[in-house]
């Protein structure tokens, strides 16, 4: 639910008050009623590229004066955008933290499904190389179908509308009149760069830590922000999880390798001073012998603050 003020609240209310409410909200004045700026909308939280009834392939909606920047793009992204009430055309910029398909699988695709549903604006698209060339690629694919719609249904070139941009160290990303985001380098091997993504908008700050181990980087990164989006690894259940698959020997050493259990989660968003960590991009990610609580249990141990696990659609 969005925190709604009456006329006659908000007429009453001091600037002050309204001020306060709006810092611990998230909330700014719009004709008497108060709405959050930013939303994060927990598109798909699960971690690895199989699918699945409960918890998509990674993507996570930030939604800033109804301007969409999209974190990760896996499979589904575009539904999940759909039956979260945020329009299609509405996005102007995609972040992608690595190049795992889990995280990338509908880059190409989210584009183009805004397209046809009414996009005429420019993107701009944020990643590991080769995204330019993935991007370019994803084009050439579809040529037919993009030239086939423009010629048919008066739809713009969309080739024009995207820009791609290849990031390969710490820093700076991009700023405008909504948000400013920074990047840094976390260590997801054997994928280089891998990156976790802040985003300092009007009313809080939102940290993504994409895949990654235990990472002091992300650490600094996420140093005082508002909400930390963090995976998470249930260790004891990834021999459950790989005895499904042939190659589970190499699979269990990718994942223990480079991501992050649910404790050390917890011991970086202590480490980091946040208010919320929110666990996502759950490993398992349907394994109904781990519950809500269990992980909320594991984090408790190591961080005061909120925790929260994350579900597909859920609203923070
Ligand atoms: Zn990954």
């Amino acid at each position: 639910m969005r925190p709604v003020l009456t006329r006659r609240r908000f007429v009453a209310g001091s600037a002050a008050a309204l001020a306060a409410l709006g810092s611990r909200r998230g909330a700014h004045a719009r004709g008497g009623v108060v709405t959050k700026r930013t939303r994060l909308v927990m598109l798909a939280t699960g971690g690895g590229p199989r699918p699945r009834t409960e918890r998509g392939n990674t993507a996570h909606a930030l939604v800033v004066d109804n301007v969409l920047y999209l974190v990760d793009c896996g499979s589904g992204v575009a539904r999940q955008l759909v039956l979260a009430g945020i329009p299609l055309p509405t996005l102007r910029h995609i972040f992608i933290t690595h190049h795992h398909s889990d995280h990338n699988l509908d880059y190409g695709n989210v584009i183009m499904q805004a397209w046809v549903s009414g996009l005429r604006t420019r993107v701009d698209a944020w990643g590991p190389p080769p995204l330019e060339k993935m991007t370019r690629l994803y084009f050439e694919m579809n040529a037919y179908d993009i030239d086939t719609r423009i010629a048919d249904e008066g739809r713009v070139p969309l080739v024009p509308l995207v820009h791609a941009h290849e990031l390969s160290q710490a820093g700076p990303v991009m700023q405008d009149e909504r948000v400013k985001v920074t990047a840094t380098l976390v260590d997801h091997p054997p994928v280089v760069p891998a990156l976790a993504f802040r985003f300092d908008c009007p009313d809080r700050s939102i940290v993504f830590s994409g895949d990654t181990n235990k990472s002091d980087a992300l650490a600094r990164l996420a140093t005082g922000a508002d909400l930390l989006v963090h995976e998470a690894l249930w260790v004891a259940a990834v021999d459950r999880l790989v005895a499904r698959v042939p190659n589970a020997a190499t699979l269990k050493k990718h994942i223990i390798d480079s991501h992050t259990s649910v404790e050390d989660a917890a011991r970086v968003a202590a480490a980091a001073g946040v208010k919320t960590l929110v666990l996502s991009h759950l490993v398992p990610a349907d394994d109904p012998a781990i519950t809500e609580q269990m992980w909320i249990d594991a984090a408790r141990l190591h961080f005061k603050g909120e925790i929260i696990v994350a579900r597909d659609g859920m609203e923070l």
